[in-house]
Order: structure tokens, then sequence, then C-alpha cells
């Protein structure tokens, strides 16, 4: 029997450890949820300013240049907003629109604080609940729910890069793909893994070079 990563988009198979320490969700997808809650810090400052931040060019007598700031935009201000009182969580996906971050963020915070007896997060503040729901993540990967958080967070991740503009972004790997051979790789900012669009695997760069090793020595 291969027990296999229950994130919906994803089908690794788990590894023995994963197995073993008890994970329902397999390590690439664990840091693919890392990876969008250590970005809500930096997504906050954009939204709040109200304004975008050119990325610096190479250009060094340049300082970066500020466009005017955002209109009022009701997507934004839904964001970042309070959350609504007596919100609940929606796992049939019925809700319609966007929760603001502090409510979906705020939501799975409290799931685990019900569920585990732990100390929650210092602050109410959306850089304050990402960073702890990130200290949890590996009791998270065990919950048979881990799944619904993996989309819940990649789809609010979505969101606020649709607004915040805060771009990504992703390389070629001039390597064919372990598993499916093909030149498909590609590598994304602050992402740990190297993966595949053809086939969806991922590899860190160890696995990579172990791959490259015995490639050359067949
Ligand atoms: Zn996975
Ligand atoms: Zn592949």
């Amino acid at each position: 029997m291969t027990a296999v990563c229950i994130s919906e988009p994803c089908s690794r198979s788990l590894r023995d450890h994963e197995l073993a320490a008890g994970q329902l969700l397999c390590d690439p997808c664990v840091h693919q949820i890392r990876r969008w809650l250590a970005a809500i810090p930096a997504a906050m400052t954009v939204l709040r300013d109200g304004s975008m931040q050119r990325e610096r060019t190479g250009d060094a007598g340049r300082t970066g240049t500020r466009e005017a700031p955002l209109p009022c935009r009701l997507d934004t201000l839904s964001l970042i907003g309070p959350a609504a009182s007596g919100t609940v969580r929606d796992p049939h996906g019925d809700q319609v629109g966007q929760q603001p971050i502090i409510g979906t963020l705020g939501s799975w915070v409290r799931l685990v604080l019900e569920e585990r007896h732990v100390d929650g997060p210092a602050a109410w503040t959306p850089e304050a609940l990402a960073g702890w729901l990130a200290s949890q993540l590996g009791w998270i990967s065990q919950q048979g729910w881990a799944s619904e958080a993996y989309t819940e967070l990649r789809d609010l991740t979505w969101a606020i890069r649709g607004i915040a503009r805060v771009e990504v972004r992703t390389r070629a790997v001039s390597r064919p793909c372990p598993a499916c051979e093909l030149l498909s790789l590609q590598q994304t900012d602050w992402d740990r893994y190297v993966r595949c669009t053809n086939c969806g695997g991922c590899w860190t760069a160890d696995e990579l070079n172990h791959d490259a090793e015995r490639r050359a020595a067949a």
C-alpha cells in the first residue's frame, strides 16, 4: 500500500520519514504552505501602504519609484479589514468572496488552539497569525483537514498576489526531470524545491545533484 499526500493538487507518495512522522501532507506541500505564510508580512506592507513600491532595477542611480496610491479598492479593503464578527469557517466552499486575511488565518489558528493545548499567537495580526501557523505546521501536516488548510491558504495567497502584485519569479532549470526526463523543471523564488511542470514532481537541490551524478555514472 502506498500512501499519498492528501493535498488536492499533489499525488506524491509519502516517503518513509514522512509516514514515520505521521504526516498526511508531504514535505514539499508543507514547505509550500510555509512559503505562503512567510510572504504574508511583506504583502501586508504593500496592502496597508496602499501603494506599490516598484522593484528597484539594477540601475544604482535610481531609487525605487512610487506609483500613485491605489484607489480605495474594495477588494483590498475586504482583504485587510477586520474579520466579520461571527465569521465561521466554510469547509464546503459555499461562501462567496474572499474573507479578510485575518479571518482566514485566524480561523485556522482557532482550530489548532481548539485541538491542541499550546500558547496562542502573541498578537492577533496577520503577521503574528502567519508566523504562529508556520510554527505549527509539523502538527498541522498530520491532521485530516491539512488539505483544506493547503487549499485555503493557496487561494488566499493568490488573492493577495492579485491585488498586491507581489512578484514571484520563476526560472527554468536546464536539467532533465529525474522522473519524466523532460526539460520542464522550474525553480520559483523562495521555493526550496525544484518542480516539474510536466509531471508535478519536486526535488531538493541534493536530490537533483544525486540524479545528475547517477546519470553521469551511467
Ligand atoms: Zn504533497
Ligand atoms: Zn517531470
